[in-house]
């Protein structure tokens, strides 16, 4: 379980724990989706088992993204202790879309290291 940790945040292969799973880390502020290799580069496991794969990563970024979003509501309504919450809406807003890729790129690695067979 620690492993699996270490590797989802290294972005490692779920197979043999060495390889890279993505190419570009890609970034909201450089305008670029991360792009992924199709297979391990050291032990050649296949990342996208088959077309579609992917779609169930969307759950894990959609839990990914709460998570964040309370969290930062909480933080913001603690520090700043804004009068409406119009104003945390709009700054919890602006960075769930700069989290967007890296939330992307990490469910993607979390969902294969969960599936993986
Ligand atoms: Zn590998």
């Amino acid at each position: 379980m620690g492993n699996m940790i270490k590797n989802i945040c290294l972005g490692s292969c779920p197979n043999c724990s060495k390889g890279k799973v993505f190419e570009d880390k890609g970034g909201f502020f450089k305008l670029k989706l991360p792009k992924m290799y199709k297979n391990c580069t050291i032990c050649s496991y296949k990342f996208e088992k088959e077309p579609g794969y992917f779609y169930g990563a969307m759950y894990v970024s959609y839990m990914l993204t709460v998570g964040e979003a309370v969290g930062l509501y909480m933080l913001l309504a603690y520090v700043f202790q804004f009068e409406n919450n119009f104003q945390i809406f709009l700054m919890i807003a602006a960075t769930m879309i700069g989290l967007s890729v890296f939330n992307m790129r990490i469910s993607r690695i979390i969902w294969m290291h969960l599936f993986k067979t």
